[in-house]
């Protein structure tokens, strides 16, 4: 299991998506104290805040339970559910409940999204060098050869939780098992008592309940060209996480930009017209939220407006690269773009 490394709140990741712009730092406002922390876990940099009466404690948890996941979910630890099935030559291997769940889900995601969301893309991605971060430009050749190795239809669980990959399939749940981190901590500490709290998990945020004088999170979103903040959204008790090729890069001997996440349908990285997608949701569907974020992406600007029309239990936003911004209808009153960026036009999606 990795090292629960404790930063103390000085550090902020570069490649944060969404910033917290509540008063996540320093004591309460009279309703209660705050407890912060900030630590690098599963990759990326987190800031737990909890606010009230046994906010220390909860914190605590948080951060064991976090630990705990990410020794099940990481796909370089070798002590790791993925990391076992990953190199299980075909064999079935019993895996945590959590770790069942989260795969059950990503399947459902799979066949919901057609195909985008691709929990099986793990040979590739390490072929582009994404996980190990020894970047490099595979040939087509190659790449025909892994996505051969890839499909959901390669992975089955049992419902005891046995899981069986075939041979040479491998998995990465990176595309929502952050998400999913922030479902199960936000669960831990509802039971805990705790009613309000800001979890900012690399830039994906879970909120419980409001701030604690009762009014909404401003969740910042990040512009994916610059870097500032290109607007706030007004949220209580929901999980808003953004997904964007910005976040992870490299740039490659052509001198042009390779982004993380990947077309399954060629094994290369997307660019489809979209910077990011941001999605949306109330209560503790993280989950769901990362799952989509990633898919919605890989879809592209009209493939995600298709698939949130059909569904529509989300809300989204997307920022293009012409630089347009389109919302739907839920978010459009509690998103406002911040000064400087008056002159964007922001469309609402129908
Ligand atoms: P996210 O930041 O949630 O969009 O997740 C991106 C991560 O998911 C990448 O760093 C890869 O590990 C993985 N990934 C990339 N492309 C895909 C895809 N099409 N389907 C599933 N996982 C992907
Ligand atoms: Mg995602």
């Amino acid at each position: 299991m990795k090292p629960w490394v404790k930063l103390r709140r000085a550090v902020m990741a570069p490649g944060i998506a969404l910033l917290c712009l509540a008063s996540c730092s320093g004591a309460g406002d009279g309703s209660g104290q705050a407890y912060s922390e900030s630590f690098f876990a599963m990759d990326t940099y987190m800031t737990f805040t909890i606010y009230g009466e046994g906010g220390e404690e909860a914190l605590a948890q948080a951060g064991d339970m976090i630990a705990e996941l990410e020794g099940l979910w990481s796909v370089t630890d070798e002590g790791s559910d993925i990391y076992a099935v990953n190199h299980s030559d075909g064999a079935a291997v019993a895996v945590d409940e959590r770790t069942a769940e989260l795969l059950a889900f990503a399947l459902h995601m799979a066949e919901e999204t057609g195909g985008a969301l691709e929990p099986t893309l793990y040979p590739v991605l390490r072929a582009w060098g994404f996980t190990t971060g020894e970047n490099r430009i595979p040939t087509e050749a190659e790449l025909g050869e892994l996505l051969g190795r890839t499909g959901r239809d390669k992975v089955h669980i049992s419902e005891d939780g046995w899981v069986f990959l075939e041979a040479g399939t491998m998995l990465d749940l990176g595309a929502l098992g952050k998400g999913c981190a922030g479902d199960l901590v936000a669960g831990l500490l509802r039971e805990q008592g705790v009613t309000s709290a800001l979890l900012d998990i690399g830039g994906n945020i879970q909120a419980i309940g409001a701030k604690p004088d009762g009014s909404s999170w401003r969740v910042g979103l990040k512009d994916p060209f610059s870097g500032g903040v290109l607007g706030v959204i007004l949220m209580t008790d929901g999980a808003v996480v953004t997904s964007g090729n910005y976040e992870r890069y490299f740039t490659g001997e052509d001198g042009k930009i390779y982004g993380h996440i990947l077309d399954p349908a060629t094994g290369r990285p997307v660019d489809n017209g979209l910077a990011s997608v941001s999605v949306i949701a109330a209560g503790s569907r993280g989950k769901l939220c990362d799952a989509l974020s990633t898919a919605l992406f890989v879809m592209g600007p009209e493939g995600a407006q298709d698939y949130w029309r059909e569904h529509q239990d989300f809300d989204m936003i997307l920022v293009t690269q012409e630089g347009e911004i389109l919302v739907t209808g839920g978010i459009k009153d509690s998103f406002s773009l911040q000064g400087g960026y008056g002159g964007m036009t922001v469309r609402v999606i129908n």
